[in-house]
């Protein structure tokens, strides 16, 4: 199964993807990570991509869509995968439509109050990139990651001035691929809900599995 999760910065793509992953058995294949990895290990791509996504805004289509391309080759993509923060222009999604068919595309519809309420108290693991909310999605103990025991630490763009910006990125360049998924009749809509066990859900029942 090919799923496409769409939604604002924030909107909780990333933890609907490990939820996908481990109920589906596909990869996520996520273009932030994949560009937060590139910088921490210092490529020529990742030191081209910090300078953009510092400011909140995106990396231009050809560094991300070539970078997806490679992705999708590796061999755990056969069954399938699920975007997380990939396509998010008009051009991305047009390029990803010559690559493959999608099976569905869930967007996750969330407020602009909300997602700055989330981002706020967003934590992140700088090793392994799983993410946490201090209050709806706190780690065992505190300040430490589940998954690999590191210190988690705040992104360098979930600052405010950063995270205003990437939403009228969001607004501007991402929300028109809503309507060309639409179109293609791919799209379900997945109401964000307050409590996260409640997203979580209905992004099950859309994929048609259990909790
Ligand atoms: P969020 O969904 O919370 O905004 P991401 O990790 O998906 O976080 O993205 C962080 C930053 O990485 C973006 O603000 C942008 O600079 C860059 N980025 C990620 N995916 C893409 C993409 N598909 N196209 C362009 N830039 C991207
Ligand atoms: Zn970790």
């Amino acid at each position: 199964m090919r799923i496409i999760l769409l939604g604002a910065p924030g909107a909780g793509k990333g933890t609907q993807a490990e939820f996908i992953t481990a109920k589906l058995g596909v990869p996520a294949v996520s273009t932030g990570n994949l560009l937060r990895s590139a910088i921490s290990e210092g490529t020529e791509l990742g030191k081209k991509a910090a300078e953009y996504m510092n400011k909140g805004s995106l990396v231009p289509d050809e560094l991300v869509i070539e970078l997806v391309r490679e992705r999708v080759k590796a061999p755990d993509c056969q069954k399938g995968m699920v975007f997380d923060g990939f396509p998010r222009t008009l051009a991305q999604a047009e390029a990803l439509d010559r690559v493959m068919d999608i099976d569905m595309v869930l967007f996750l519809d969330v407020s602009d109050d909300a997602i700055v309420e989330r981002m706020s108290g967003r934590r992140t693991c700088p090793k392994c990139q799983a993410t946490y909310h201090v209050v709806s999605h706190p780690p065992k103990k505190e300040g430490i990651c589940d998954k690999c025991g590191t210190a988690l630490g705040i992104r360098d763009d979930d600052r405010p001035e950063v995270v205003r910006q990437r939403i009228a990125v969001y607004h501007k360049q991402t929300e028109p691929i809503v309507n060309h998924y639409k179109n293609k009749g791919l799209l379900k809509v997945v109401k964000g809900q307050e409590k996260l066990e409640d997203t979580t859900a209905l992004v099950a029942a859309a994929i048609g599995v259990e909790v």
